[in-house]
């Protein structure tokens, strides 16, 4: 899977505040994503990345 910055992610998981989308800002072995829906930011690895995802947009 290829995954690049600024890419549109849909997760199956949700986000606490109802949002499933993650704007990707820095992609590396950890990533960097930001809820759409609240700006909230987090880091992940690409491994659980593709465990969660269910579209790029
Ligand atoms: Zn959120």
């Amino acid at each position: 899977m290829i995954i690049k910055e600024n890419d549109i992610l849909e997760f199956k998981k949700k986000h606490p505040c109802g949002g499933n989308t993650w704007k990707v800002l820095r992609v590396g072995s950890d990533c960097r994503l930001e809820c759409v829906t609240c700006g909230h930011q987090i880091e992940i690895t690409r491994s659980k990345i593709e465990k969660n995802i269910k579209a790029v947009k």
